[in-house]
């Protein structure tokens, strides 16, 4: 089934971890994708290992944090294919501290990133959307952005966050057929969670009905759902992907 055929897609932090898997899902199902990311793939490094779908996502150099790069890019896909039809707001990082040692940069570089990258994002993106009359907006938050976490309130602010975000520039950008929502993951297997100990992973794995993380595919499938048409009717939600962790 091909739901995006000739849709052209953003997703930032789209050459790794659930970014990856959402570009990858968007191409499989026809669509043209720009996968934003502060590290690109070397020349020489196999970035798509499927090669059906590899020359319809092209990685792209950016910096979500700063609003020239975002503006730049932008410019540079809206003169290689006219329009922007879904963006994906995924690019994250985690600066994990107790509060009592949390530096100001660690609070501040979450922030940056995960809040003001889809400020920026989203602001300059929606531009060519308003004038198409068209757009799916959907942000990746977390479930610790509605739980909170011991060692990640700079994380779960800037999730909490996006939270209000999408559901304010849900409300701003409905008159003109742009609909904004937030898939919100729990657990899912990628590098930032690599990171985590033995012990942080169980914790969250006694308390997932579903026992088991997520796969970033199944983040994707959310996604897509929220961008395709049988979505049209949802705006402003906030949908939770976590097996059960969470049940709001
Ligand atoms: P990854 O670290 O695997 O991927 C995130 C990507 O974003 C990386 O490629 C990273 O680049 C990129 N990125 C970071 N900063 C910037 C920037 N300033 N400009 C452009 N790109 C940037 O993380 P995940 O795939 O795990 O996470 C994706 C999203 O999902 C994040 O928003 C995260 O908060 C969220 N999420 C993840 C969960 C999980 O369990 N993994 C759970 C809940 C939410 P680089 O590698 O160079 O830093």
């Amino acid at each position: 089934m091909h739901r995006f055929e000739n849709k052209i897609v953003v997703v930032t932090g789209g050459c790794r971890g659930i970014g990856k898997a959402i570009a990858e899902r968007f191409a499989r199902e026809g669509a043209f994708v720009y996968a934003l990311d502060y590290r690109t793939p070397d020349e020489n490094e196999v970035f798509i290992e499927d090669a059906t779908i590899r020359d319809r996502i092209v990685p792209m150099q950016a910096d979500v944090t700063s609003f020239d790069s975002v503006q730049k890019i932008v410019d540079d896909i809206l003169a290689k294919s006219s329009r922007i039809d879904i963006l994906v707001n995924n690019a994250g990082i985690t600066r994990d501290n107790l509060l009592m040692r949390m530096s100001e940069e660690e609070w501040d570089a979450v922030l940056n990133t995960n809040l003001k990258g889809a400020f920026i994002c989203t602001k300059v993106v929606s531009r060519p959307m308003m004038s198409q009359r068209y757009g799916k907006i959907i942000n990746i938050g977390s479930v610790v952005g509605t739980m909170g976490n011991a060692g990640q309130a700079n994380y779960s602010a800037s999730k909490a966050g996006m939270i209000g975000f999408t559901k304010s520039i849900a409300r701003e950008l409905a008159s003109r057929n742009i609909l904004v929502n937030l898939v919100a993951p729990g657990y899912v297997r990628t590098p930032m969670t690599d990171k985590l100990t033995d012990e942080q992973k169980n914790a969250f794995l006694v308390n997932i009905p579903l026992k088991r993380v997520a796969e970033p595919e199944d983040i994707a499938s959310a996604v897509a759902f929220l961008a395709s048409d049988d979505a049209n009717y949802i705006t402003g939600q906030i949908l939770h992907v976590n097996g059960g962790l969470l049940m709001d």
